[in-house]
């Protein structure tokens, strides 16, 4: 086992063509020493600021709050990002590590499109080359995002093999940074992968509760009872929880993609139905058929319909420190809606699940005590999408 080789429990590792293990050591190195090194730093911080708009605000829903009746709600606002999501920060502090690591191309993989347009963003913004995997599939149904990235600079890659589906498109990244690993950074958009990169992705999103902390603690004077995030992957639900992991009052909720139910067949709830599997570089808990094959997953949200999920909400999970819970389509949409006439916020409809599982859980509390919600994106883009679920029709 290397040094990099980053355990949660017995989740994380790093598996991967031997080829491709130098490549983690270095990368490894570097994450390491860009963590205290102050000039990586002072760079990180200046773009999540000055590009990304950061810090974000803590907006303490009082509509929300006054209309449930229980807990005090407070929603953190990725969605005011630039770009509309919290992946922005991830890809920022990837980017700069490929910079510093002397890479002149980023490459991507993305299924619904939302970090293909992240990395295209961020390449453009330091001038490098940017390939993304998509499956051919995906390229079909996001034809929108397959155009934001081509304005972006960007080269579209539709990926054909297998399914065409992300798990393939997962392999044809991983493909391509094996060949070309001198010049090319494979930039991954959640908490997911071999080992460093979902401490990468950890760090680099914990930002968003570094700030959340200090302003809880500026607005109320103590910490929340409870943070809530949705799940995908896992990287704004670890950013959301990194700066309350060791306070042990601080309950932890993870909303993930419950699909048409848990027991339909069509869902994306992998913590409460998943495996222990290796994929992706990484062991964690998967969906996976009868025959160890990782299933076809399903969500009305695109941005959380992956098959897996990041190796430290597996341990989180398995030691009891964190909780996580199935939100349907339909609890999903009727929240989005909700927070839209409580609030005029339009909230992304991943995000709508946390929003979901935050009107449960604040109606089982007391209104002296206090949820965060991680607004992980904002809804624009979804608002075609819940139309039609709803049977509205927009062209005609
Ligand atoms: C991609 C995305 C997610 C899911 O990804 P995580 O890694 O689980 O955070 C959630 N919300 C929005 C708005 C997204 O774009």
């Amino acid at each position: 086992m290397s040094e990099s080789d980053i355990r949660y429990g017995n989740y994380g590792g790093q598996f991967v063509p031997e080829a491709l293990m130098p490549e983690l050591l270095r990368l490894n190195d570097a994450f390491q020493a860009c963590k205290t090194d102050p000039a990586f730093q002072a760079e990180f911080h200046r773009l999540l600021n000055d590009y990304a708009g950061r810090p974000s605000l803590l907006y303490y829903a009082k509509r929300m709050t006054e209309d449930i009746g229980g807990a005090k709600i407070y929603l953190k606002r990725e969605d005011l990002n630039h770009t509309g999501a919290h992946k922005i920060n991830n890809v920022i502090g990837q980017a700069l590590l490929a910079k510093q690591l002397g890479k002149t191309r980023l490459i991507a993989e993305t299924g619904a499109g939302q970090h293909g347009v992240a990395t295209a963003t961020i390449a453009a913004l330091f001038g490098m080359e940017c390939v993304v995997y998509m499956g051919k599939e995906d390229t079909d149904r996001q034809r929108l995002n397959v155009f934001r990235m081509a304005l972006l600079g960007a080269k579209v890659v539709a990926v054909t093999d297998g399914q065409g589906l992300l798990k393939d498109a997962v392999n044809a990244a991983l493909a391509d940074w094996a060949q070309h690993a001198a010049d090319t950074f494979y930039v991954i958009g959640s908490a997911v992968g071999p080992a460093p990169y979902p401490a990468m992705v950890h760090e680099f999103q914990s930002v968003i509760s570094t700030e959340a902390r200090a302003q809880i603690l500026e607005a109320e004077g103590r910490l929340p009872d409870a943070i809530v995030a949705c799940c995908g992957g896992g990287s704004n639900a670890i950013g959301s929880f990194a700066a309350f992991l060791d306070d042990p009052d601080v309950m932890l909720y993870g909303a993930e993609a419950a699909g048409e139910g848990i027991d339909s067949g069509k869902t994306a709830a992998t913590l409460e139905l998943g495996s222990d599997g290796i994929f992706h570089g990484m062991a964690s808990k998967f969906l996976q058929d009868k025959d160890g094959q990782i299933a076809k997953v399903y969500s009305i949200s695109a941005g959380l319909d992956y098959p897996g999920i990041g190796p430290e909400h597996a341990a989180l999970q398995a030691s009891g420190r964190g909780h996580y819970v199935g939100i349907t389509d339909e609890e999903a949409v009727q929240a989005f809606e909700y927070i839209a006439k409580e609030e005029g916020i339009i909230a992304a409809i991943e995000s709508s699940h946390a929003v979901a599982y935050t009107r449960k859980l604040a109606a089982t509390m007391r209104p002296d005590q206090i949820i965060i919600c991680t607004l992980s994106g904002r809804g624009d883009k979804d608002v075609a999408q819940v139309a039609d679920y709803r049977g509205v029709a927009l062209n005609d």
